[in-house]
């Protein structure tokens, strides 16, 4: 099973609860959505004593799995991953908030499958990397106005990823690239794309997504790296 080669077992619950502290002291009011791809739902309960409640999964068979072993736990269920056309009904209507909005077809397969109206950020390549997802700035804002016609989707804010670079410049303009077009889709004031938030930050770039507007930060690996692995960021 490759799924389960990749996932490592951390249960030193000491070591999340001080990265949790470490992270919480440089936030400005962000929300930590905890992209627990790499550990079982033993993690993300110990996430949720310490009071991160919104959680990130990647995959539908991850997803559909720590959701039922976290029933009763409450959690604000968010999906951060690709998603699939022919998956959309397994999760849809078990999610809060979808990240990866990035294409026409995949509105309007939610629209058919989706009972409510569906939390969704768009999307977009900010990293002009041909091999990442997300749709292209210059496509945005005419696919934010086809969504009037979407009432089970709302355009709640604009999801990126930074190029894996140690250029924070890099980083920086991409996010306000972001941030920019956030600007201007709010200048809109369409009712069903609102658009207040900013998914962006990752473990290696939060601090910089900070500074650049992030409303939503995806931390995966800074959530649960061990004592040896500590580095000043
Ligand atoms: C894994 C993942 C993250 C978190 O990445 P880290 O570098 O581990 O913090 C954020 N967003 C998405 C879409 C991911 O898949």
């Amino acid at each position: 099973m490759q799924q389960e080669k990749t996932k490592k077992k951390r249960s030193d619950t000491l070591n999340i609860k001080k990265n949790v502290a470490a992270i919480l002291s440089n936030l400005k009011g962000q929300t930590i959505v905890a992209a627990t791809k790499n550990v079982f739902a033993e993690e993300i309960k110990e996430l949720v004593r310490l009071g991160i409640t919104d959680i990130g999964e990647n995959r539908v068979d991850d997803f559909l799995k720590k959701y039922n072993d976290c029933i009763g736990t409450p959690i604000t269920w968010h999906f951060i991953g690709h998603l699939q056309t022919n998956k959309v009904k397994k999760i849809i209507n078990k999610i809060d908030f979808l990240h990866s909005l990035d294409r026409m077809s995949l509105a309007e397969q939610i629209q058919k499958d989706r009972l409510t109206p569906l939390n969704c950020f768009i999307e977009v390549n900010i990293s002009s990397e041909k091999s990442k997802t997300g749709m292209e700035f210059n496509e945005v804002l005419d696919f934010v106005k086809k969504m009037e016609k979407y009432d089970k989707i709302r355009i709640v804010g604009l999801m990126g990823m930074a190029l894996n670079t140690t250029d924070s410049k890099v980083i920086e303009k991409s996010f306000l690239d972001l941030y920019n077009l956030q600007l201007e889709i709010q200048s809109l004031q369409l009712p069903f794309a609102e658009t207040n938030f900013l998914s962006i930050g990752m473990s290696n770039d939060y601090l910089v997504a900070i500074l650049c507007h992030s409303t939503h930060l995806r931390l995966g690996s800074i959530l649960f790296r061990n004592e040896e692995s500590y580095e000043p960021f």
